[in-house]
């Protein structure tokens, strides 16, 4: 073991820097031996939540001095923390799980260190979106491996609904995050706004003991949540078929047919403007409707 700590330890860290380090996203053991390492010298850990890494540190073996840096207050204590790294000081940053800065606290911080002209170096580790990724098999060929991070889908019903007709005819895959009180919702919204046998692949509590990563349509996908009690309990990350793997999406609403339906949503209802919008764009009416109706369900 020790050998292995020696690798970490082998390289320099100087003073003066902030490390930017990943944290597990459910397995402990999945905190690198450079993390390990970097969090055992570090003068303090900033942390978005000092409860959360003050028991991930114990469960380490490891005691530091914590220093809350969360959404509320990361532009004061930033400048606390440029303060204490001018004076030379080694600070680690950490966001409860995963990677900072993926859709979690830690941008300011790491724009005031640069700001000031101090060095940043990121430590990286588990991120859920590369984790679920990684599995996506041939979902990741569409567009030639590219993919967009959305993160949170918006939790307003009718932005949502836009939100994923405009992702809808991206060429390449997209991953989301959702949280486990919304994601009967986002499945729901999902299976409305995409043509049904678009690929998803859902990658449920990554790194603990209940994971799972299966691959279904949108449109089984409300009825695989359903199918038991316990299901919507737990982290979700999606990750969804770009449009060009899929014959189905031929007549999928563009961003045209999706602003020329908006403007008549506005006026008619959903079966008659989703039926003109069809009209006038050449998109599918069954697809305009389906988003006429997601939509809707804001309003
Ligand atoms: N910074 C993190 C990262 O790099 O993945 C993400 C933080 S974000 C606030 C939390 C969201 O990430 C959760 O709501 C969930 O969507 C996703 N997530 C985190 N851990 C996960 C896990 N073990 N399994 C599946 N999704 C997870």
């Amino acid at each position: 073991m020790s050998d292995w700590i020696s690798l970490a330890a082998g390289q320099s860290y100087p003073a003066g820097t902030l490390y930017v380090v990943a944290t597990p996203i459910g397995n402990v053991a999945d905190l690198s031996l450079r993390a390990l390492h970097v969090l055992g010298l570090a003068d303090a850990i900033a942390c978005e939540d000092t409860r959360n890494t003050g028991q991930l540190l114990s469960r380490v073996g490891l005691q530091r001095p914590l220093v809350a840096v969360h959404e509320h207050n990361e532009r004061e204590a930033a400048g606390r923390i440029v303060q204490r790294l001018a004076a030379g000081e080694c600070i680690a940053y950490v966001s409860d799980a995963g990677t900072p800065g993926i859709s979690d606290p830690g941008a300011r911080l790491v724009e005031a260190v640069r700001a000031a002209g101090l060095p940043v170096v990121p430590l990286p580790g588990p991120s859920a979106a590369v984790a679920a990724l990684s599995v996506a098999g041939e979902m990741l060929d569409t567009g030639a491996g590219r993919f967009t991070f959305v993160g949170f889908l918006p939790s307003k019903p009718k932005a949502r609904g836009e939100a994923i007709a405009a992702l809808a005819s991206l060429d390449h895959a997209w991953v989301l995050y959702e949280a486990p009180h919304r994601i009967a919702e986002t499945l729901a919204a999902l299976a409305a706004g995409l043509p049904p046998t678009r690929r998803l692949l859902v990658g449920r509590e990554l790194t603990k003991l209940f994971e799972e990563t299966p691959v279904m349509t949108v449109a089984e996908a409300p009825a695989w949540l359903a199918g038991e009690a316990t299901r919507a309990k737990g982290e979700f990350v999606l990750v969804v078929e770009g449009a060009a793997a899929n014959a189905a999406d031929d007549g999928a609403p563009d961003a045209q047919a999706q602003r020329v339906l908006s403007l008549l949503l506005a006026e008619l209802p959903a079966k008659r403007a989703a039926k003109l919008a069809a009209a006038i764009t050449g998109a599918s009416t069954d697809a305009l409707y389906k988003l006429a109706l997601a939509q809707r369900g804001g309003d």
